[in-house]
């Protein structure tokens, strides 16, 4: 089957109107529309993108989020041939960007070709071989030891992202960048091997359409009908069966609102980032049925670059005062229960519901929604929902994984959230500048650590 003549026609204009700068970005939402009846379509439209503009530009993103899976084999096919004639064909370097995020196994039979085009980025080359199987990554053992310093380190990354114990073990004892980058697939030297830092399961944090269409309109872009797949909208019958509408505040999974426990550094209500009720299994949290994370927004990155809080079943989260980084010069875990050090809340978590805190979210139902592998590796800074529980964290300036202030053991990641949702007075809040902000968590002491990065 083949796009028809009407579809060929619509292609040919599009092309025409990015070559000559008149395109914009709502003239994709009738190709996206299209392409649910007629999936080549998109299909056909990458592939004229790829042979006919080379600079590429943010709209080959979106066509990709809506390709059909079964379709990704034939444009990955085109897109690697072109890439390694013309490295520099910004086209096809991002087919192949978002081939490593959302399906990396179709790179997998071109990972040697891949690893020879220089103009890939590290992170991007790294990504084709997430998962890759051992036969197709031997072949980078030789420039691992005996490449170039750079050509030694981009083999270590890429061995790296197979994430396969064996081969991290070969790469721990031949390359000396194993250390610095062992981190960027989320990983820690453990006694006896090595240790995940994240689950890989990602839940998407789903908002109810009316708060979506309240959020700035380049956010979403669902008014353009090219909103991101990851942007499902919580289903209303899902958010009325967990009780956690307006008629039950105290129940169900939330956003925003605030607590009735004080920041024990500026005496203002905690605001709450994300209420897990129930906690949902496989994130790594286990003996609590819920789970307010909280922060004080006030001192958050500003008079604190980490905010760390206790939790318990039915108590209000109560804040840990920073104490060592990491293991190294750890006296012991003796903080965690030493009272005086521990600043308890005022009232449990599940009292009546706030108005505001400083700059808290607005109070908002959601969902948690399994989009299953396609969309639990994101990047930064695209039109993507990065509201998640679970999964590998979408760094912005590089992964950092605190230690718990309670037993010094390096806490996982568990949940983000990202700026732009509303604030009580229906205002965007950023993280910084537009950055993300993280909750890491210790399920040894039940403590999470709360911070932000941003560009
Ligand atoms: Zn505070
Ligand atoms: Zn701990």
């Amino acid at each position: 089957m083949h796009a028809n003549d009407e579809t060929h026609q619509i292609i040919a204009t599009l092309i025409d109107d990015i070559e000559a700068r008149r395109f914009q970005r709502a003239a994709l939402g009738p190709m996206v529309e299209r392409g649910r009846a007629e999936p080549r379509a998109i299909l056909a439209l990458l592939e004229a993108v790829l042979h006919r503009l080379p600079s590429g530009g943010t709209h080959v993103d979106i066509l990709l989020a809506f390709l059909p899976e079964p379709l990704w084999t034939e444009l990955v096919a085109v897109a690697v041939a072109i890439a390694r004639q013309s490295p520099h064909n910004d086209a096809a370097i991002r087919v192949l960007r978002q081939a490593g995020l959302q399906l990396p196994e179709t790179l997998h039979p071109y990972l040697e070709a891949i690893f020879r085009i220089e103009s890939l980025a590290e992170v991007e080359l790294a990504q084709a071989f997430r998962g890759a199987p051992l036969e197709a990554v031997t072949f980078l053992f030789d420039p691992l030891t005996e490449g170039a310093e750079r050509e030694r380190r981009r083999a270590c990354r890429a061995l790296l992202e197979t994430r396969r114990i064996e081969v991290l073990t070969f790469a721990e004892q031949s390359s000396d960048a194993f250390a610095a980058l062992l981190p960027e697939v989320g990983f820690e030297v453990a006694q006896g091997g090595f240790r995940q830092l994240y689950t890989p399961r990602a839940l998407h944090v789903a908002f109810p359409t009316a708060y979506l269409d309240r959020l700035a309109p380049d956010v979403t872009e669902r008014s353009l009908g090219i909103s991101h797949p990851t942007w499902q909208p919580a289903s209303p019958d899902r958010l009325r069966g967990n009780r956690s509408a307006a008629e039950a505040p105290d129940q169900g999974h939330r956003v925003g609102g605030a607590v009735s426990a004080r920041c024990a550094i500026c005496g203002q209500r905690l605001a709450r980032l994300l209420r897990l009720d129930p906690v949902p299994t496989a994130v790594g949290v286990r003996g609590l049925l819920r789970l307010e994370l909280v922060a004080c927004f006030s001192c958050l990155g500003w008079e604190r670059e980490l905010l760390h809080y206790r939790h318990e079943d039915g108590q209000a989260a109560s804040w840990l005062p920073e104490t060592r980084d990491g293991r190294d010069g750890r006296e012991g875990g003796a903080l965690l229960g030493a009272g005086d050090h521990v600043a308890r809340g005022d009232a449990p978590d599940d009292g009546p519901e706030m108005e505001s805190a400083g700059g808290a979210l607005e109070a908002c139902p959601v969902e948690l929604i399994d989009l299953g592998p396609r969309f639990a590796h994101q990047d930064w800074c695209t039109r993507e929902n990065l509201h998640r529980v679970g999964g590998h964290p979408v760094w912005i300036t590089g992964p950092a994984y605190p230690a718990c202030p309670g037993c010094g053991v390096t806490s996982m990641h568990l949940a983000q959230i990202d700026s732009e949702l509303l604030t009580g007075e229906g205002l965007a809040w950023t993280w910084g500048d537009g950055g993300i902000c993280y909750v890491a968590w210790c399920d040894r002491c039940r403590v999470s650590t709360v911070y932000w990065q941003c560009a």
